[in-house]
């Protein structure tokens, strides 16, 4: 069983140990982001942890570091 994480983009719960761990804190601007925030642009000024589930991982292109333990 373990631990269940919420993924930080589609909101999708999984288990922990297939997160991998990015951190945001950027200018985004995309579609993905205006359907789930509604702005088309979003500026995090402050990096957080996020977890992302391995399906937005490759879908997005994220590399990160899986969150082993
Ligand atoms: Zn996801």
């Amino acid at each position: 069983m373990g631990d269940m994480v919420i993924c930080g983009f589609c909101g999708r719960t999984f288990p922990r140990r297939r997160a991998i761990i990015t951190y945001k804190g950027f200018v985004a601007s995309d579609p993905f982001l205006k359907t789930v925030i509604g702005k088309d642009k979003i500026t995090i000024g402050l990096s957080r942890k996020v977890y992302v589930c391995p399906k937005c991982a490759r879908f997005y292109g994220i590399r990160g570091r899986r969150a082993e333990d």
